[in-house]
């Protein structure tokens, strides 16, 4: 079968890809294939409004996202109410947006529970055997394996049903007022409705292992200690994102490798929402001839990424695991619009210095004093 592009795999990159493409040319002929059952998995992707481009197109506009004025931190002596409008997009909005799109196009196909095998600049060849040509193919399978070079923020995530309403008007995007030990931990929260929160669970540890059993546990503890009582456990969701402090995006190239494999995500955040957001707009305008503006956006990323590998040495390397939550309140102490960029990777030179230029947060060298000290990256 002869296509205009192919996406291999329906997730967030993939998705968003998708929308944005069919939504600029409404005739093109477009597969977007995916293993599992159903497109976009289970997740709960979180932004800043502000990640999206500026022009990237009225399909944005038509997605159902969750919003909120801003967000709240929470440190052991210091809290923070941020004015950051932010949003969620959850995998079911997504895979109803991808549903009516597809519908909604005769010349686009998606193509669900069969996995891509082989891919190659023109094209790929499917698990039972067939294969969709185009000139245009996009990797967008994710990453496999783990960091090499890096710790990892792994966490896990309880969405729930309560008796009461929450209290919540903003997400909590770090509680790190709970028990540390030998990793950064911190909670999570995000109020979908009144009754309804996703309480996350997150660590940023050397080690990738989780002990879901003890996350649950400790959702359930913190739940009752904010004073809400579940009703009901909807759903989980779990997550491993590397925090690399080596090893840069690769250059683009035919076939186009997007998200995590290639290197489109923000590394101290472990976030790849804004860049899938960049990207797909960037390809919706440039379908034809990608490759010249992808190169120019991956040469800005690139600076900001190793921004990113630094601030994850400096936290993983040089401050000890109890005391790694030092440099994150001290980067929620900044200005709005630093934070904001550096989220989404967009920090300026100026920004960059506010970053790293001054008093080093207490804590700084306790790794090394510890002996828990790395020296490589970037
Ligand atoms: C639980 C969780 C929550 C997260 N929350 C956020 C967040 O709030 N904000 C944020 O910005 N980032 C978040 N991230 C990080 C990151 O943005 C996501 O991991 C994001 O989904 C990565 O996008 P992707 O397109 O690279 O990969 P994925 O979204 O994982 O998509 C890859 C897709 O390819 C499919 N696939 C794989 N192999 C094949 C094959 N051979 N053939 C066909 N299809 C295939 C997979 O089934 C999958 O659907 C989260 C990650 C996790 C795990």
């Amino acid at each position: 079968m002869q296509y205009d592009v192919v996406i291999a795999g329906a997730g967030l990159h993939g998705g968003l890809i998708a929308l944005a493409l069919l939504d600029a040319e409404p005739t093109l002929r477009l597969a977007l294939v995916e293993r599992a059952d159903r497109p976009a998995g289970n997740h709960t992707w979180c932004f800043h409004r502000a990640d999206a481009p500026p022009d990237i197109g009225a399909w944005f506009a038509r997605l159902p996202l969750i919003g909120w004025p801003g967000y709240r931190v929470a440190f052991p002596g210091f809290g923070r109410t941020l004015d950051l409008p932010y949003c969620c997009l959850t995998s079911e909005a997504l895979a109803a947006a991808l549903k009516d799109a597809f519908a909604a196009h005769a010349t686009a196909r998606l193509i669900t529970g069969c996995a891509v095998t082989t891919l190659d600049a023109d094209g790929v060849t499917l698990a039972d055997g067939s294969q969709l040509r185009a000139p245009l193919v996009i990797d967008a399978r994710a990453m496999a394996g783990r960091a090499e070079g890096g710790g990892y923020q792994k966490f896990l995530g309880l969405e729930v049903e309560l008796d009461a309403d929450s209290g919540l008007d903003r997400p909590v995007l770090m509680d790190a007022c709970v028990a540390q030990g030998q990793q950064f931990r911190f909670m999570y929260v995000l109020p979908l409705a009144p009754r309804r929160l996703l309480i996350e669970d997150t660590a940023f540890a050397r080690t990738p292992e989780l002990d879901p059993a003890q996350r649950r546990a400790a959702i359930h503890a913190y739940a009752a200690a904010s004073g809400w009582r579940i009703s009901a456990v909807l759903r989980e969701e779990s997550g491993l994102l590397p925090m690399p402090w080596r090893g840069m995006p690769p250059a683009p190239r035919m076939p186009l490798t997007v998200g995590y494999a290639g290197g489109w995500f923000h590394p101290a955040t472990g976030y790849s929402a804004p860049s899938a957001l960049r990207l797909a707009a960037l390809l919706a305008r440039h379908r034809r001839d990608p490759l010249p503006a992808l190169r120019t956006e991956w040469r800005r990323h690139r600076r900001r990424f190793r921004l990113g590998l630094v601030l994850n040495w400096l936290a993983f390397c040089c401050f000890r695991p109890d005391l790694m939550w030092q440099p994150f309140a001290r980067f929620y102490h900044l200005p709005l619009p630093v934070i904001a960029r550096f989220c989404s990777l967009q920090s300026t030179a100026l920004d960059v210095a506010r970053l790293l230029v001054g008093r080093p947060p207490r804590g700084f060298g306790s790794a090394w004093r510890a002996g828990q000290h790395t020296s490589e990256v970037g």
